[in-house]
C-alpha cells in the first residue's frame, strides 16, 4: 500500500493505472485498501474539465489536439471517460487508444477508458475517486469525457470546475435538440468542425447558441460574457487556443472569488450523498433483504399490510444490527 502512494505520488504512471484499477473494484478487501488509499492522498488539485459531446462530433481528435497542445506547454494531463453504456456497447469510448495515437504515447499524459460497468452510481463513485489519484499523481489537468446520452453529462458537470459542450454545426435555425438542462451547465460551448465547408455554418451555429446562451438564467459563478459559445476544429486546431484562454479567464475569475472552492464544497457533499445512497440501497440487495423485500411484497399484495406500514418495517429491519435475526 506504501508502494502504491509512493509510486503514485512520484508520477509513476503503471502505480496509477493500478490504483484506479484498485478503486473500480467492488470486493469488500478491495474497497478497504481503496478508501484508505483515497484518505492518505495529498491535496494537490489540478482543473477538472468535464467534456461531453454524442458521438461523433470530434471529442477523441479535440482531446487529442487540445490534449497535446497543453503537454507543449508543459503541463500533465489526465484523460478519464465516463460511459455508463459500454458494457452493453461491448467496447468503451476510449477502449480504442489509436483514436488518441499521439496523446496515448505522450509521456505528459494519461488516459484511462471507462470501467466496464454499466452501473451509473459505480461508474461515478469509481471517476470521482480516479480524479483524486491523477491529481496526487501531479496532473495539472484533469479531462473527464463523456458521451452526451442520458445521466452521464449531469453526473460529470458535477465531477468538473468547468463544463464544456462539444456540438457540431447544425443547418437550419434548429438548435440541435441540445436539451435545456444541458445548457445550463454548460459553461463553454465549443462548435466544432468549424473548417472548410462547414465554416460558415458553424458560425451561424455559434451566434446560434451565445443567443440561447444569454437567455438562461444569470448564474453567480459566471463572469461577464459566460457560458460562451466559440468556433473550434478539432483537426485544424483552429480555435483551441482561444478556447483554452477562456477556460484559463474564467477558471481563474472563480478561483479569485472563491467560488471554485464553493463549487467543490458542494460538490464533495453531493459526493457523500450519493455514496450514502448507494450504499442504502446496496443493503437491500443482500439476499437477507430480498427475502424479506418479497415477504412484505406478497403480503402487501394479499392487502394484509398497507405498503407505508410495509416500507417502514422493511426501513426498521435494515436499522437493526445485523447479527440479530434475518426475519421480521
Ligand atoms: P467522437 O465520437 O466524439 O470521439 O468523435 P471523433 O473524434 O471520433 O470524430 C468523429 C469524426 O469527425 C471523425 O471522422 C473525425 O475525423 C471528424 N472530426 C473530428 N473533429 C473534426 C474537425 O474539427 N473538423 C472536421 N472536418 N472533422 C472532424
Amino acid at each position: 500500500m506504501d508502494d502504491l502512494l509512493a509510486g503514485l505520488t512520484g508520477g509513476d504512471r503503471r502505480a496509477l493505472s493500478r490504483a484506479i484499477t484498485l478503486v473500480e473494484s467492488t470486493r469488500p478487501d478491495h474497497r478497504a485498501r481503496a478508501e484508505a488509499l483515497i484518505a492518505a492522498l495529498p491535496d494537490r488539485q489540478a482543473l477538472r474539465i468535464g467534456l461531453s459531446g454524442t458521438p461523433g462530433v470530434g471529442k477523441s481528435t479535440f482531446i487529442e489536439s487540445f490534449g497535446m497542445r497543453l503537454t507543449d506547454q508543459g503541463l500533465r494531463v489526465a484523460v478519464l471517460a465516463v460511459d455508463p453504456s459500454s458494457a452493453r456497447s461491448g467496447g468503451s469510448i476510449l477502449g480504442d487508444k489509436t483514436r488518441m495515437d499521439l496523446l496515448s504515447r505522450n509521456p505528459r499524459a494519461f488516459i484511462r477508458p471507462s470501467p466496464s460497468s454499466a452501473h451509473l452510481g459505480g461508474v461515478a463513485r469509481r471517476t470521482r475517486e480516479a480524479i483524486r489519484l491523477c491529481e496526487a499523481a501531479g496532473h495539472d489537468i484533469v479531462l473527464i469525457e463523456t458521451v452526451g446520452v442520458g445521466q452521464s453529462e449531469t453526473l460529470v458537470a458535477q465531477m468538473s470546475d468547468l463544463f464544456v459542450l462539444l456540438l457540431a454545426p447544425a443547418g437550419g435555425d434548429e438548435l440541435q435538440g441540445v436539451k435545456r438542462g444541458i445548457m445550463e451547465m454548460a459553461d463553454l460551448i465549443l462548435v466544432n468542425k468549424a473548417d472548410g465547408d462547414l465554416l460558415s455554418t458553424a458560425r451561424r451555429t455559434v451566434a446560434d447558441y451565445a443567443g440561447a446562451l444569454r437567455l438562461l438564467r444569470k448564474r453567480v459563478q459566471d463572469p461577464e460574457g459566460f457560458p460562451k459559445a466559440l468556433p473550434v476544429s478539432a483537426t485544424t486546431g483552429a480555435g483551441l487556443e482561444e478556447a483554452w484562454a477562456q477556460m484559463q479567464a474564467l477558471a481563474g475569475w472563480r478561483r479569485d472569488q472563491g467560488h471554485l472552492d464553493r463549487i467543490r464544497a458542494g460538490q464533495a457533499q453531493d459526493w457523500f450523498l450519493s455514496e450514502l445512497r448507494q450504499g442504502l440501497l446496496a443493503r437491500l440487495q443482500t439476499p437477507a433483504a430480498r427475502r424479506c423485500i418479497a415477504d412484505l411484497g406478497g403480503r402487501v399484495a394479499e392487502g394484509a399490510v398497507p405498503p407505508s406500514v410495509a416500507a417502514r418495517q422493511m426501513l426498521d429491519w435494515l436499522a437493526r444490527p445485523r447479527d440479530s435475526s434475518d426475519v421480521l
